[in-house]
């Protein structure tokens, strides 16, 4: 069986489907992670923006994975793909959509994890269009050949698999060390439990990762679709303005682009 899991910046696993992505492999499960940007501004030092900190967070992002498990060389056992958009900048269009579509094609998957785009916790516009290119590509497959979509940061979950290790979501993450501390580590495995503990609304005396599960069927985004649409706006707006400073230099100016 093979997982893919499509996330717009290094790290989103750790915080969404550590444990599903542990179990996938501990089952002998073949995982791959794409990674629709690469934290190119994953630092609030101007300096760091743009090649260096993308050095970087690749090369946590590597770290992160090899505590899920590795080979006999030393290799992390999920297989990584850096797509190579810019981190705040991803496009929602049609070329994108279309390499993503080639790159599932390629891969396989049966099961694929993204962010929820329409019941969403999380507007991050990466996490929007990185959600709705994966919703899009995987219903244009085929009924009969299409993967398994369970999606992430939803309020609408309907999905749940149990946590066997809650411990694997604070080792990963604590290997992205340019955005944590070990003091802010040791703070959140206590934080994290609280959380699993207090969301069990839907599952009994389980803690779980929660997931939407995608059926494709008419009028199943509908509902959310008008409010949701004016969130994404109103926050995609002020992201982009508010935050600017968070975003310049543009990728022009760091060469990036
Ligand atoms: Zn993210």
């Amino acid at each position: 069986m093979k997982l893919l899991i499509v996330n717009a910046h290094p790290d989103d696993a750790e915080f969404t489907c550590a444990s599903t992505c542990l179990q996938a492999l501990q089952l002998g499960w073949k995982v791959d992670e794409i990674l629709m940007t690469s934290d190119e501004y994953g630092t609030p030092r101007d300096e760091f923006k743009g090649r260096r900190i993308r050095r970087i967070r690749m090369q946590e992002m590597r770290d992160a994975a090899k505590e899920y498990g590795t080979d006999d060389d030393g290799n992390p056992l999920i297989n990584l793909i850096w797509f190579g958009e810019i981190d705040g900048y991803l496009p929602f269009n049609a070329k994108v959509l279309q390499a993503l579509e080639r790159l599932i094609e390629d891969i396989d998957p049966d099961v694929i994890i993204a962010p929820d785009s329409f019941f969403s916790l999380d507007l991050h516009p990466d996490h929007l269009h990185t959600g709705w290119l994966a919703y899009i590509a995987v219903k244009r497959i085929d009924p009969d050949k299409r993967p398994e979509l369970l999606l992430y940061h939803s309020y609408n979950t309907n999905f749940f698999i149990p946590i066997n290790e809650i411990g694997i979501q604070v080792r990963a993450w604590s290997r992205h060390r340019s955005q944590t501390s070990p003091l802010k580590n040791k703070i959140l495995l206590p934080l994290r439990k609280l959380f699993y503990f207090i969301r069990r609304r839907k599952t009994g005396p389980v803690i779980a990762e929660g997931f939407r599960r995608v059926h494709f069927t008419p009028g199943e985004n509908n509902l959310v679709r008008p409010i949701h649409r004016m969130l994404y706006h109103f926050f995609a707006r002020s992201f982009a303005g508010n935050s600017r400073e968070y975003y310049t230099p543009t990728p022009e100016e760091l060469g990036i682009r």
